[in-house]
């Protein structure tokens, strides 16, 4: 396979701290040979594991990307043994624009990888993670939010995998990140996904949902940042202890847990996020908006469990997401 073309403006197996880009060459009609030039910091020191963190998977995703560039600003090389690789905004084009996906191409991040070398600009940055980013790591933290159309209540979660050992090492890296809730995921449509690239490699793989909504709050942004050092210090590259607070398991067991839209309307929440609700229980009404006296359509909890996911926008299509409800362990 031909060679990625992105240009690594740091040196990964260099001690201390390292602020670079890597910079991947996109020729248009205003800079004939420019560039997307995605912030990139490498800390080092001494023997030990290499974790690569990133956020802006999704480029209107705000928990991950500020935790991330207050990281990559503060942590100083003697407080840690072995590497941190930092891409804020893995997307970048996508979280310049605040967008989800890339405004270049289109380019979904999550359902792009492998990538292609010679893809299009998101194919080429899932490339350049795929075969040069993800072999270097041992443990893989990827921020996730709702967005602009999404909200959860905040969680981290691990994934269900075929390697049970490697099950254990992501739950047990899931646990230390120690967001208010924590999630073992079934995942809607896992192809493509950087969670399944890094999975597939034998990483530690650990993600996020931290709230949503397009923006981030003064405790959400405090839930990555507070998760992204305990993940550090689990890893055994962070010196320092743990800070847990009591996090509660949730699972999906099956995809009765994901509710979604069969008309268009004005969507009514009927519970909060974080509530609990039970089977049959109505969670949401969708109201018809072309004329008045409508019945609402009623959408229901189909098992019992907290209601930990939402459609954000005060208006729903059709087949849109509306609600996810986990059950607590
Ligand atoms: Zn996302």
């Amino acid at each position: 396979m031909r060679d990625n073309p992105i240009v690594a403006g740091v040196d990964f197996d260099q001690r201390g701290v390292q602020h670079g880009h890597l910079r991947l060459p996109w020729s248009r009609d205003d800079s004939a040979w420019g560039s997307v030039m995605i912030p990139i910091s490498v800390i080092s020191n001494g023997d030990g594991p290499t974790a690569l963190l990133t956020g802006a998977n999704h480029g209107d995703e705000y928990e991950g990307p500020i935790a991330l560039f207050n990281l990559a600003r503060t942590l100083r090389p003697e407080d840690i043994s072995g590497r941190v690789i930092i891409v804020p905004a893995m997307n970048y084009p996508a979280f310049r624009a605040g967008r989800r996906t890339s405004p270049i191409d289109g380019g979904n991040m999550n359902r792009i990888f492998p990538g292609r070398p010679d893809g299009t600009v998101t194919e080429k940055i899932a490339d350049y993670f795929q075969r040069t980013l993800l072999p270097m790591a041992d443990v893989v933290l990827d921020f996730h939010s709702g967005g602009r159309t999404l909200d959860f209540v905040p969680f981290a979660a691990a994934h269900i995998l075929p390697d049970k050992e490697q099950e254990a090492r992501c739950r047990a890296a899931m646990e230390a990140f120690n967001a208010p809730y924590s999630l073992s995921m079934l995942e809607i449509d896992a192809v493509g996904m950087y969670d399944s690239a890094a999975e597939e490699m034998g990483k530690t793989f650990v993600t996020t949902e931290l709230s949503g909504g397009g923006t981030a709050s003064a405790y959400t942004a405090g839930i990555a940042k507070k998760g992204v050092r305990n993940l550090l210090i689990h890893a055994g590259i962070l010196k320092g202890e743990l800070e847990i607070a009591p996090s509660q398991r949730l699972d999906t067991p099956d995809g009765r847990c994901f509710v979604f839209a069969q008309d268009e309307g004005l969507f009514e929440p009927v519970v909060d996020l974080g509530d609990s609700v039970q089977e049959g229980q109505v969670i949401a009404l969708v109201h018809p908006v072309d004329r008045t006296g409508g019945e609402p359509k009623a959408y229901h909890a189909r098992l019992d469990g907290i209601f930990a996911g939402r459609h954000f926008p005060g208006l729903i299509k059709q087949g849109d997401f509306l609600a996810m409800i986990a059950v607590p362990v």
